[in-house]
């Protein structure tokens, strides 16, 4: 595949872009492979990614039921950050958002990684003890935060009224190197580098049965016909449970649908990322001018992948007291996806009770910072059957009560 550069695009222009090759492959399934992955979001694509890379193991599909991104990755609000209580958590997500720094580099194509910082902010005295806490756990885990004053937060965030009457804002935890990137541009870089490698990325290709024979993983039925594989890799966030029936386990997993929206345009206001857990909202404003603002999940399990106006309003009702200029925007769209709630608020990757069946999911409302980290362990999961980034993440851990408690970092926090 030829490279992306600046003498690309500049030998393009002079020729009227007539000889750009499609990114990635169109691909039909072959009979067999050695590895299948599910799910064509960035996590099922990053595994696919490092199994190549870090292990030369490039015979795998990537099966995928809609369009590439289709899933959640393409409908989050892109917040990266790693400030997590756990040490296994802070590991994994302190390796992905390191990834995230080099990524366009290593995917030679522009994720628009953008590390312009975030601050979580306590509005609440139970708030201040609990991100104090983080920032001291984060000083032991290598992952660099600190603990900011309102005057800083105000410094950073001149916009944002901080004397509300009813949520003052008591300080924050900063994430400096935390940031955003842009969603799609992450699953079409991975997916590029992947068909480079030789791999099949197959959309419009569902998978309906998982069969096995002797407890043991021997291919899928899909709508694209039978592919038989050694191994097979879950990886579909919001459909978890449904897949791991197909498989024949059940999770300890729920499905509900979480929303966002963003405003129209308007001209640059704000330059940090900012989530403020109290009110329940957190935004950014997107290259285009655009507030991204996201809100809680729905009170009931669903698989609805759509918005509800009364989710909305109630986002930016609590999110009004301390962005007052918010109550003056229009809004311009509005979305939802279905995400993958564990009790403990943490992702599992894991074997399951299926010989050489793996999984990858749990990551509920904060898996796109976790992208690059989960397909880097996941990979080695994969390929080796264990690994010190998963050894503590798996579905074991439910039954034998070793929780990673990340209720607090994040049940509702992205
Ligand atoms: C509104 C919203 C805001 C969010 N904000 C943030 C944020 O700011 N920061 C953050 O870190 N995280 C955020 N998240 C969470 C994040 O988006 C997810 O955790 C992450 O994208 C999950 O990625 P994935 O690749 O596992 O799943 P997905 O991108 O959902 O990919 C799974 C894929 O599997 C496919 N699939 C399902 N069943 C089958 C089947 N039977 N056969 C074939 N394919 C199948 C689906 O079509 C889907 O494309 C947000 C989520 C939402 C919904």
């Amino acid at each position: 595949m030829k490279r992306y550069s600046v003498f690309a695009v500049a030998r393009e222009a002079a020729r009227y872009h007539t000889g750009w090759e499609r990114a990635w492959r169109k691909a039909e399934p072959k009979k067999k492979y050695d590895v299948i992955i599910i799910g064509g979001g960035g996590h099922g694509l990053a595994t696919a990614y490092h199994l190549g890379k870090r292990f030369g193991i490039k015979n795998v599909a990537i099966l995928e039921k809609g369009w590439l991104g289709g899933g959640n990755t393409g409908r989050n609000t892109t917040i990266i950050r790693s400030n997590y209580l756990q040490d296994p958590s802070a590991a994994l997500y302190e390796k992905s958002r390191s990834l995230y720094e080099t990524m366009s580099q290593d995917l030679n194509y522009n994720v628009m990684f953008s590390p312009r910082g975030v601050i979580m902010l306590a509005q609440t005295h139970h708030e201040v003890r609990g991100y104090q806490r983080t920032a001291h756990a984060n000083a032991l885990q290598g992952v660099k935060t600190e603990w900011i004053s309102p005057t800083r937060v105000k410094d950073l965030v001149p916009i944002m009224n901080i004397a509300g009457p009813r949520y003052p804002v008591l300080g924050g935890l900063w994430q400096a190197r935390g940031g955003t990137a842009r969603h799609d541009a992450v699953a079409w870089g991975y997916a590029r580098a992947c068909s480079d490698m030789g791999m099949d990325v197959i959309q419009q290709c569902e998978v309906t049965a998982v069969r096995r024979e002797g407890g043991k993983v021997v291919g899928v039925d899909t709508t694209k016909g039978a592919i038989d594989c050694d191994k097979l890799g879950i990886v579909v966030a919001g459909n978890s449970g449904h897949v791991a029936g197909l498989a024949g386990f059940r999770l300890p997993i729920e499905s509900v649908a979480l929303q966002a929206l963003v405003s129209e345009p308007i001209k640059p206001c704000m330059d940090v990322v900012v989530m403020a857990n109290t009110v329940h909202g957190y935004l950014s404003q997107s290259d285009k001018g655009e507030m991204v603002i996201g809100g809680g999940t729905d009170g009931y399990n669903n698989y609805t992948q759509r918005g509800s106006f009364h989710h909305i309003e109630e986002t930016v009702r609590a999110l009004i007291e301390t962005f007052p200029m918010l109550s003056r925007l229009k809004m311009l769209r509005q979305w939802g996806g279905i995400v993958d709630v564990t009790g403990d608020r943490s992702p599992i990757l894991s074997k399951t009770p299926v010989e050489n069946v793996f999984i990858n999911c749990g990551w509920g409302t904060g898996g796109f910072k976790a992208t690059p980290g989960s397909g880097w362990a996941m990979a080695e999961l994969i390929a080796k059957g264990h690994g010190p980034l998963t050894d503590a993440f798996g579905l074991e851990r439910f039954r034998e009560g070793r929780f990673i408690d990340e209720s607090v970092a994040a049940g509702v926090a992205h």
